[in-house]
């Protein structure tokens, strides 16, 4: 009926205008209950652009891939009209955006990996499956995020305000504790399953393995396992060798269960 509230203000000064927002999927998990899986209003001063608005409504930018304004795509950097509709959906849908996506450039879907320091048990995992995983007990986040940049790798972390930093592009918080679950989680996110290339990696240093000839190894392993099984693996950083254990085998069902 009334515009008042916006023109009691003097002319020239920042406004306060009311947008609506919907946040889909997993972004929903930075919301407060009341604003979860629904859309909201919410007043900003003007000018104010969409990355303004995203921000301080607690969302890292980091897990945003795509933002339709009015249902167009837009940039982060677009600037919002009063009564605008504001609808942002999360990185690693498994619906393929990256056709309509103005946020980034280049697709997301890419399988480097950073971990935090708290993820070593789930980096090991990751290499298991063959996926480039670089993990250190003693990395830091700096570190984390300049890595992450250089070599175009998605961050997986525990640590939430890490994905703030304005630096991250791709990152996700992983909710799960338990590292099993943590794996599923990552997989089914990430939409990983038919990029399994299990023991191509070490576990330990993620280096490339080097299918080895039994005779080549037989001084390396116990008499055991070198009898029980014919296909091993060997990383030349770490003169380890590796094979398809009891380990890797519930794992693997486990993990085919689940596909
Ligand atoms: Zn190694």
């Amino acid at each position: 009926m009334t515009r008042s509230e916006t023109t009691k203000k003097p002319a020239g000064k920042s406004i306060k205008k009311e947008f609506t927002f919907r946040f889909y999927a997993e972004l929903n998990d930075f919301l407060p209950p009341r604003r979860k899986q629904k859309a909201f209003l919410q007043s900003f001063k003007t000018p104010i652009t969409v990355r303004e608005t995203i921000e301080s409504l607690g969302i890292p930018l980091s897990e945003v891939d795509m933002i339709l304004v009015n249902e167009t795509s837009v940039d982060l950097e677009h600037k919002l009209k009063e009564s605008d509709y504001i609808s942002v959906f999360p990185v690693f849908e498994s619906m393929d955006v990256s056709a309509t996506t103005k946020v980034r450039k280049t697709a997301l879907r890419t399988t480097l990996f950073v971990l935090d320091a708290h993820l070593g048990k789930l980096a090991k995992y990751l290499r298991m499956l063959g996926f480039d995983t670089l993990y250190r007990s003693d990395i830091d986040d700096n570190e984390i995020i300049s890595v992450a940049r250089k070599e175009k790798r998605i961050i997986l972390t525990r640590d939430k305000p890490l994905l703030k930093s304005k630096e991250v592009s791709h990152g996700y918080f992983v909710r799960s504790i338990e590292k099993h679950e943590q794996l599923i989680e990552v997989i089914k996110k990430f939409d990983l399953y038919s990029q399994f290339k299990s023991f191509t990696r070490c576990m330990m240093c993620n280096t490339i393995l080097i299918n080895a000839d039994k005779d080549e190894i037989q001084n390396k392993v116990d008499k055991d396992i070198f009898r029980r099984f014919n296909e091993f693996f060997y990383c030349k950083h770490c003169d380890k060798v590796f094979w398809k254990g009891s380990h890797f085998m519930r794992m693997e069902a486990y993990i085919r269960e689940l596909v």
